[in-house]
């Protein structure tokens, strides 16, 4: 790869990262409201929540969505999740919670940088689980599905 390549593919990296929502919260261009942070972590309340203390989690690494994301991020940002779920069990005392993410435009993502959210539940709110989320007719024969898994 020559320098002006490489030049260019950051200038397009740049670009990419400065037009991100969650890279502007980050760098401290847009306020939010931190639950937590770490070296690898960045969580914040949802200004949209869908109940209270609503959580979202970025990696402070701009990914886009899993695919491109690598095992040591992954491997760190789990266990930074891991915090932030124990510090809003300490703070809010929640009965429960989802914890997941919408990877690419398909699953609900809206904002093109990986991120995770975690929503605490209380009896009776009056939510459901993530089977809740969608209910697929063509789902395909379990036993012929686990034929493409073999391990
Ligand atoms: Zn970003």
């Amino acid at each position: 790869m020559t320098n002006r390549t490489l030049e260019i593919l950051l200038g397009i990296r740049n670009f990419y990262m400065n037009d991100c929502l969650f890279c502007k919260i980050i760098a401290g261009q847009i306020p939010n409201y931190t639950v937590y942070q770490d070296d690898h972590v960045l969580a914040f309340l949802d200004i949209h929540p869908c109940a209270k203390g609503h959580t979202v989690i970025v990696p402070k690494k701009h990914f886009a969505d899993l695919q491109q994301m690598d095992s040591r991020s992954w491997s760190e940002c789990a266990i930074s999740i891991h915090k932030v779920i124990q510090k809003i069990q300490a703070v809010l005392k929640p009965d429960g919670m989802n914890i997941g993410m919408n990877d690419r435009p398909v699953a609900g993502q809206a904002v093109p940088h990986v991120h995770w959210h975690i929503i605490p539940r209380w009896s009776g709110d009056g939510g459901g689980s993530m089977h809740s989320i969608v209910r697929s007719k063509n789902v395909g024969e379990v036993k012929e599905l686990a034929q493409l898994f073999v391990v």
